[in-house]
């Protein structure tokens, strides 16, 4: 396929992106085929590499994520991930401890008229390598213990990003969200470092909540919302309490970035229960590549991509049954690609 500005070999300014794509389970594969499909109608060159990870890969081998798939995910410049079902800690959470992916950036957005609650538009910035997801759980002679890990390192460095990406932005505050009350140590240092690094960001707000009360905050008034910086279990909760709050989990993207590298995949699962039936909503992946196309440096096409997909769910004539319509995963992702085309 030649590029979009037809001069190929003749001072073509587009690059050729190495993707590693790894569908995994259940609607991860589904919503991957219908992501790549409206990516493949952008006017930007990419060069696929499909890898194994998840639970219909660990019961054909034993092992959930190969070592090869590892490699091709260091070796590419950004890696499309779908979904897994019940390998999700020896998958997704191991992959972003291998590549220290240290930030989960998810964007809640409300599009169309899925959500309840108006517009929203807040972005969660979730420590991904430590917190209650160390990964250090044993069992004991009474039932089990997990270790909740809180590193200053750790916690500065998403605190940066947060406070960064406000910047970069053009967003005004940044939320840090624990329960210093109770979790006196691990969160007792989060918040300190949190103030530590709002100093250094004299033009952006900073406030903090416990996030019990987020949680009501979320749905009482979720536009008073702007960043939110938040540790591992916390941040997976609320993003899920996000999606809740703008539609559902088929809306919400989330990227995985470190200093190398990035993953972009959907905030939800594998969703078994409408695995199969060609009917996810294809957008929360969609949406991920848009956010991939901003980490490659290519805002422009990302907007396209953003576009298209916005104005097929505002129509909501050809959408899928989540979002009110009665179309197919792939059906949806053709009208995408269909209006993307004509950008
Ligand atoms: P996991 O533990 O991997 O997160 P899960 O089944 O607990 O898996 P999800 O897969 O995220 O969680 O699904 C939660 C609910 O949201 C399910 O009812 C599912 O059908 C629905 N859901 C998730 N993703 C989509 C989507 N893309 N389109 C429509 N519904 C979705």
């Amino acid at each position: 396929m030649g590029c979009c500005c037809g001069n190929n070999g003749n001072g073509c300014t587009h690059n050729t992106y190495k993707i590693t794509v790894i569908p995994g389970d259940g609607i991860g594969k589904e919503v991957m085929e219908a992501a790549l499909h409206v990516l493949n109608a952008s006017g930007i060159e990419f060069d696929y590499t499909f890898a194994d990870a998840g639970d219909e890969y660990a019961e054909k081998t034993g092992v959930a994520l190969p070592q090869e798939t590892i490699d091709a995910v260091k070796k590419s410049q950004a890696c499309l991930f779908g979904a897994v079902g019940e390998s999700a800690a020896d998958v997704i959470v191991k992959l972003r401890k291998e590549l220290d992916l240290y930030v989960n950036l998810r964007p809640v957005h409300s599009y169309g008229k899925a959500g309840k609650f108006g517009d929203v538009d807040f972005v969660i910035v979730r420590e991904n390598t430590e917190g209650l997801y160390s990964g250090h759980e044993e069992y004991t002679d009474e039932g089990a213990t997990a270790l909740r890990i809180t590193t200053r390192s750790a916690t500065r460095r998403i605190c940066d990003f947060a406070f960064d990406y406000a910047k970069k932005t053009g967003r005004s505050k940044v939320t840090a969200v624990h329960k210093a009350n109770v979790l006196k140590k691990t969160d007792g240092i989060f918040k300190e470092v949190f103030y530590q690094t709002a100093e250094k960001y004299d033009d952006i707000e900073s406030n903090d909540f416990y996030v019990d009360a987020t949680a009501m905050y979320l749905v009482t008034r979720p536009q008073d919302f702007d960043v939110i910086v938040t540790s591992n279990l916390f941040g997976d909760i609320l993003s899920d309490e996000g999606a809740g709050i703008v539609g559902g989990l088929g809306l919400l993207p989330s990227a995985n970035i470190g200093d190398k590298n990035g993953v972009f995949e959907p905030v939800h699962g594998s969703a078994p229960d409408i695995a199969g039936k060609g009917i996810a909503n294809p957008s929360a992946m969609i949406l991920s590549t848009v956010l991939m196309l901003e980490y490659l440096g290519e805002p422009d096409e990302a907007r396209k991509v953003e576009k298209a997909l916005v104005e097929t769910i505002d129509e909501g004539k050809i959408v899928t049954s989540d979002l009110g319509g009665s179309s197919s995963t792939m059906e949806m992702a053709e009208e995408v690609a269909r209006k993307l085309s004509k950008l």
